[in-house]
């Protein structure tokens, strides 16, 4: 008995101790706070991964070191070059309150296809319904916009873009349905 629990503790202690020298093997670059006063921050999506204030580019975890950084500074940002640590540090703060510009774009992007799809559904509920073509332009987007601006308290002329409901694409989508009703 106690045998088996001693050779288990020794293969437990094995374990851990090669597990230790793996990791000091692999030991990765640490992102450091003074790495701000050449517009880096760490990559938050991408740990010990430099991230460049300026241009947005994520470099590799061997990047992460002075000369490197300060190299991509001098030669793609020449103009930022002798800007202070304070500049980059409102840059810093500007990125963490706003979306970045990718997830901007595809934020957007998301936005015009569920546009797409409500104005669909809203064609399909006409149709259904058999209300004339005109109640998508002149009953149902005004509703929408009461319902945006005055529950959601969100602008509503962006959201209102997206959902194409114009009469001619109405009655031109009603008959394209009534088709694939029909069938
Ligand atoms: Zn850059």
């Amino acid at each position: 008995m106690s045998s088996t629990y001693a050779s288990s503790t020794r293969e437990v202690e094995r374990i851990s101790q090669s597990k230790t020298m793996s990791e000091v093997k692999k030991k990765r670059r640490q992102y450091s706070a003074e790495y701000i006063k050449f517009g880096f921050i760490e990559n938050p999506t991408n740990p010990s991964s430099p991230l460049c204030l300026l241009c947005l580019k994520t470099f590799s975890n061997e990047a992460m070191k002075p000369s490197r950084l300060q190299d991509h500074l001098n030669k793609m940002h020449p103009d930022k070059k002798d800007k202070n640590v304070a500049y980059f540090q409102d840059l810093e703060k500007k990125h963490n309150t706003q979306p970045s510009v990718v997830k901007l774009f595809s934020a957007a992007a998301k936005q015009d296809d569920d546009g797409l799809r409500a104005s669909y559904n809203i064609f399909l509920l006409i149709a259904q319904k058999g209300k004339p073509h005109n109640i998508g332009e002149e009953l149902i987007l005004p509703a929408i916009n009461e319902v945006i601006t005055t529950v959601l308290h969100k602008p509503a002329a962006d959201i209102i873009r997206k959902i194409p409901l114009s009469n001619n694409s109405v009655q031109r989508r009603i008959d394209e349905m009534a088709e694939n009703i029909e069938e």
